[in-house]
């Protein structure tokens, strides 16, 4: 055990979570990538989470933050500090006085969207197949399919980061965009969310779940690690289609390859590293740069270092 796991197994005993320590990160996230996390540490309250984040706030030490961990790349170095993930703690699932539904960050949107439906809710369908943690989704401002999170988000439960304060903000009053929130800046830590949903037909709502599910199904490299779009939507078209005419399907650095299902997904083929993403990410965005004039920006968070 390092000092710092030492004292953290000392000062978070107390509190309701599980903490474990050199935890290799490949396990915790869909890329199948990822070295060991110094601390590993799930929280089941906001408590717990709070107790985590005074800690490395108090030791110096680096935080990262994970939900379902399907929108990350991890270094093979792994990760110093604490890794705080939210996924499986956190997952109260309610329909409140108001009518709007509350959810915990570490709740699977998979889980939000079933709890959803059969409640009788609709409007959350375009987000049944993205593989995320309600706390990731609004962080990125998840979308799919014409729906975005910020169309139903009501308000956004979270800590502030030096004065672990909770607050609550009504959505509208956020400057929410195309996979741009302000969480993406301020480090403040998503606890849960509510959404405003209509009542609607529930077998209609089910049937477009299942339609989506398997156009993602027909369209998307599901049988491969990835992390979903590698790259976001550049302001003039879109990035799949530019590195498909760009030649780039098949693109390989080691077990890293662009997918030739689907040229906007880089996926893990077996035994990828950290590099090798890194790698095909380079390579896709100068051809890109140089068949179209156009910097591609990864969508995917990039954590650690080479
Ligand atoms: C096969 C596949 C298909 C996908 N399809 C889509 C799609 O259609 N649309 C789409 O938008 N995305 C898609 N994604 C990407 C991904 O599922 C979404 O971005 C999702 O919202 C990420 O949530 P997560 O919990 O996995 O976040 P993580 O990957 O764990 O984290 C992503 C970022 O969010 C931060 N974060 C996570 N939780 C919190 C929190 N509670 N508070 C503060 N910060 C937090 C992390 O620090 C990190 O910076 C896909 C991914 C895969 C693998």
């Amino acid at each position: 055990m390092t000092n710092l796991q030492t004292l953290f197994a000392d000062y978070i005993a107390p509190f309701n979570g599980e903490a474990l320590y050199n935890e290799p990160l490949a396990g915790h996230c869909s890329f199948k990538i990822g070295g060991p996390a110094e601390i590993f540490y799930t929280p089941q309250d906001e408590t717990a989470l709070i107790s985590a984040m005074r800690f490395a706030r108090d030791q110096g030490a680096p935080l990262h933050i994970l939900g379902n961990g399907s929108n990350v790349l991890i270094s093979d170095k792994g990760l110093q500090g604490v890794v705080i993930r939210l996924m499986g703690g956190l997952t109260a699932l309610t329909v409140q006085e108001d009518g709007c539904v509350f959810s915990g960050a570490g709740v699977s949107l998979k889980r939000l969207c079933t709890f959803a439906l059969e409640n009788g809710f609709t409007g959350l369908e375009f987000a049944y197949g993205i593989p995320g943690s309600v706390g990731g989704a609004v962080y990125m401002n998840a979308g799919a399919y014409g729906g975005e999170i910020k169309n139903v988000l009501k308000t956004v439960r979270c800590v502030a980061p030096e004065t672990f304060e909770i607050k609550t903000y009504d959505a509208s009053s956020l400057s929410i965009a195309y996979r741009s929130t302000p969480f993406m800046h301020n480090k403040e830590i998503i606890t849960g969310a509510t959404f405003a949903l209509e009542k609607g037909d529930t077998e209609q709502s089910r049937a477009r779940m299942n339609e989506l599910m398997a156009k993602r199904k027909a369209s998307q490299p599901l049988e491969y690690p990835s992390a979903g779009s590698t790259f976001k939507r550049p302001k003039d078209g879109y990035a799949a289609a530019m590195i498909d005419q760009s030649g780039l399907k098949g693109y390989r650095v080691g077990g890293a390859e662009v997918s030739v299902k689907h040229a906007g997904f880089v996926i893990n083929t077996g035994n990828a590293s950290f590099g090798d993403v890194m790698g095909v990410i380079e390579g896709v965005r100068a051809k890109v740069r140089e068949t179209f004039g156009v910097y591609l920006e990864t969508e995917v968070e990039i954590l650690g270092e080479e």
